[in-house]
């Protein structure tokens, strides 16, 4: 499968293999059981300049690209659901305040690349997720500063984060053109952490609700135009799907041999269970759709290294691959039989850390809306 790549990216790959399984694999269940943000592991990634792989040199980071961003996920996530999607925050953070943060908020990108400063995203809100135009959080203008007002659910990091970065609506009759995107210190005063959310799987990832009781920051914590936010969210939400995908995609990885290995030694009716057509058809479909989204989000990443829009192309790899993964982690546990409905083995792990993946950036059934819509716009 790696063909295509560069020796620059294949090096990446075999480096942040060579992590995963040494530190990564040992510890996963352990991050799973605790419910304790991996702090150690999470540095360890920063420390192999991993979060800015796909920045600029410019910004600090060593401009890799999208594609071997992905292909850094897709490694992490094979080792731990949880950490790959601790992996997406520094990315996904230090690309958004590169590409519209002023200097101040640039400022935050060294620390957030080595670590040592967490970030987080806020958007969603109690009664409104899909919807986001619709959200209530308030930032109104008072002098030269932003007073916030409203409460953010789902907060990842929301526990531990330095800061936040929040969409609120900075005009409440303007729709989706009155969102604005400030970042908060999570020091500041007003700023309440709810209590940790208790998930049914990615484990270690300090959810929260994270409510904002007249908070007020200078104005300028606007990162880019005021008002303009979604329209900078959904841009960087086509990165951001290529991110869960790949995430999705290592975990489908490391369900699939999980599947073989059991396969291959597991014995009933004095055969190992590989020789059962049943099982191997459940094994050929897996890999063909891996393989298949495999390509899919390498195929939207190059387009997006080359600067070309990818709206369609992130919401079919997203779809796709997030999709296949849950189905096959499925079929993975049946083929673990009841071994694979205990803590024991990890499949049992994979299967709970993949479903959320279907729900955030945007549910599946948003990719589809978003498929349509373009579909709908190219065949006009
Ligand atoms: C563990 C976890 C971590 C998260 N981390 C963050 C985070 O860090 N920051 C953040 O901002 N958010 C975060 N989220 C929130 C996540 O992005 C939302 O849960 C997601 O966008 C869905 O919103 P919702 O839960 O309100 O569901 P809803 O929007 O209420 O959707 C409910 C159901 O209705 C469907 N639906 C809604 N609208 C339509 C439509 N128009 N057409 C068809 N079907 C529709 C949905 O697909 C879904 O099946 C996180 C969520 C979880 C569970």
């Amino acid at each position: 499968m790696d063909t295509f790549y560069t020796e620059e990216q294949r090096q990446l790959r075999d480096s942040v293999r060579r992590y995963v399984e040494h530190a990564v694999m040992p510890a996963a269940a352990d991050i799973d059981r605790n419910d304790c943000f991996p702090r150690q592991l999470y540095q360890g990634l920063a420390d192999m300049g991993l979060f800015g792989a796909g920045l600029a040199e410019s910004g600090g980071g060593s401009d890799l690209g999208t594609m071997a961003t992905c292909i850094a996920m897709e490694e992490i996530a094979r080792g731990s659901g949880a950490l790959g999607n601790a992996y997406a925050l520094p990315v996904e953070a230090a690309l958004f305040l590169q590409e519209h943060g002023n200097d101040f908020q640039k400022s935050f990108i060294p620390g957030v690349l080595d670590g040592s400063i967490l970030p987080a995203s806020a958007a969603t809100e109690p009664d409104h997720g899909s919807d986001v135009a619709a959200m209530r959080t308030t930032a109104e203008r008072d002098g030269d500063e932003y007073v916030i007002n409203g409460v953010k659910a789902w907060v990842t990091f929301g526990q531990i984060a330095d800061f936040i970065m929040v969409f609120a609506k900075t005009d409440k009759n303007a729709g989706h053109k009155g969102i604005s995107c400030i970042l908060v210190e999570t020091d500041r005063p007003g700023v309440i952490r709810g209590k940790s959310e208790e998930l049914l799987g990615m484990h270690g990832l300090e959810d929260c609700q994270v409510i904002f009781d007249s908070v007020r920051v200078p104005i300028d914590h606007c990162i880019g135009p005021e008002h303009q936010a979604f329209k900078m969210a959904m841009r960087n939400f086509n990165f951001s799907r290529l991110m869960m995908s790949s995430m999705a995609l290592g975990m489908a990885q490391a369900a699939m041999e999980d599947a073989i290995s059991y396969a291959q030694t597991r014995r009933q009716f004095n055969s190992p269970i590989i020789k059962f057509q049943a099982v191997q058809f459940m094994l050929a479909d897996m890999s063909t759709d891996i393989s298949a989204a495999r390509l899919l989000i390498h195929h939207a990443a190059r387009l997006h290294d080359a600067g070309l829009p990818i709206a369609k192309e992130a919401a079919h790899a997203k779809l796709f691959t997030t999709d296949m993964a849950i189905k096959h982690a499925s079929n993975s546990l049946q083929i673990h039989g009841g071994n694979g409905y205990s803590k024991e083995y990890r499949i049992e792990r994979i299967f709970r850390d993949l479903r959320l993946a279907q729900i955030y950036e945007g549910t599946n059934q948003i990719q589809r809306l978003i498929i349509a819509r373009q579909l709908e716009k190219e065949f006009a």
